[in-house]
C-alpha cells in the first residue's frame, strides 16, 4: 500500500496537518515521499512555504502534464506537487474522469514509497479522485460531539467506490485531532470511537497543540518549527503507527 488519502468532507479537522506532518516524519523515517495538494484552497503548498508559479496538480489533472513536471523538492526524501486556486475550475474535467488522478499518480509514483493525498473539506469530485486513486485512508476527525455521525456518512461513500471504482480502497484508520485531554467531551468522543470502530482508530491522539497551528503561517512543518512539542512527538508516533499499519496492510 503506497497510496494514502487523507479525506473528511469536513473542513478544519486536520485533513492537511496530517497529511504535511504525517509526509514529514515519513520522509525523515527514511521513505520516499510524494505528498500531493488537491484542495483549491492550497494549505499544504502554502504551509510548507511555496507557491505554485509555474506548474500545478492543476496541469496534470486537466492538461494531461507529465507529474514529474509539477514536482518541487521540499526536503530530504519529501516532494510535492502544488495546488493553485484555479484547481476549482477543473471540477467538471474531474466529474467526467474520475479515475484522472489515478492514472497521474500511475504515472510517478515508482520513484516513491508513498503518496500522500490532501483531499479538499468536500465529497466533490476532487475527493472522489482521491478516493478512486488511494488504497488506503486516513480520516481525521475532530475530538467533539459528532465526529462519529460524520465517520459514518463518509464510510458509506467509501463502500459505494470500494464496490464501483476502486476495489483497493481500504479504511486505514481514523485520527482523531485536536484532543484535549483535560476535557470530557475529548475523553467521551475517543472513548465513543473505540467502542463504536476498535482497531480502526489509530493508537496515536494527536493533541491540541498551538505550535501545529502556527507552523504553517511560517511556511514551516512541525519538525522544523517546534520539533520538542506535543504535535511533534504526536506526528511522528502516527508516522510509525502508519508505517506499521501499512506492513499489515
Ligand atoms: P482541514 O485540512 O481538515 O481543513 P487543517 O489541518 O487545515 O484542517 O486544520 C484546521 C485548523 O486547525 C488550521 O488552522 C490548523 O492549523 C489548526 N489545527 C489543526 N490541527 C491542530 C491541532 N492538533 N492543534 C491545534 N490546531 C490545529
Ligand atoms: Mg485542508
Amino acid at each position: 500500500m503506497k497510496r494514502i488519502g487523507i479525506v473528511n468532507q469536513k473542513g478544519g479537522v486536520g485533513k492537511t496537518t496530517t497529511a504535511v506532518n504525517l509526509s514529514v516524519y515519513l520522509a525523515r523515517a527514511g521513505q520516499r515521499v510524494l505528498l500531493i495538494d488537491l484542495d483549491p484552497q492550497v494549505n499544504a503548498t502554502s504551509g510548507l512555504g511555496r507557491v505554485a508559479e509555474g506548474s500545478s496538480i492543476y496541469n496534470v489533472l486537466v492538461e494531461k502534464m507529465t507529474p514529474a513536471q509539477a514536482v518541487l523538492n521540499i526536503a530530504d526524501g519529501l516532494d510535492l506537487i502544488p495546488a493553485t486556486p484555479d484547481l476549482v475550475g477543473a471540477a467538471a474535467e474531474l466529474l467526467e474522469n474520475p479515475t484522472r488522478l489515478s492514472e497521474a499518480i500511475g504515472a510517478i509514483e515508482a520513484g516513491y514509497d508513498a503518496v500522500i493525498l490532501d483531499a479538499p473539506p468536500s465529497l466533490g469530485p476532487l475527493t472522489l479522485n482521491v478516493l478512486a486513486a488511494a488504497e488506503g485512508l486516513i480520516v481525521p476527525v475532530q475530538a467533539e460531539y459528532y465526529a462519529l455521525e460524520g465517520v459514518a456518512g463518509l464510510m458509506h461513500t467509501v463502500d459505494q467506490v470500494r464496490t464501483g471504482l476502486n476495489p483497493a480502497l481500504r479504511l486505514l484508520g481514523v485520527l482523531i485531532t485536536m484532543y484535549d485531554p483535560r476535557t470530557l467531551l475529548s475523553q467521551q468522543v475517543e472513548a465513543n470511537l473505540r467502542a463504536n470502530l476498535g482497531e480502526k482508530v489509530f493508537w496515536t491522539v494527536i493533541p491540541r497543540n498551538v505550535r501545529l497551528a502556527e507552523a504553517p503561517s511560517h511556511g514551516r512543518d512541525i519538525a522544523q518549527y517546534a520539533p520538542t512539542s506535543s504535535g511533534a512527538h504526536a506526528y511522528r508516533r502516527l508516522a510509525e503507527e502508519v508505517m506499521r499499519r501499512v506492513q499489515e496492510a
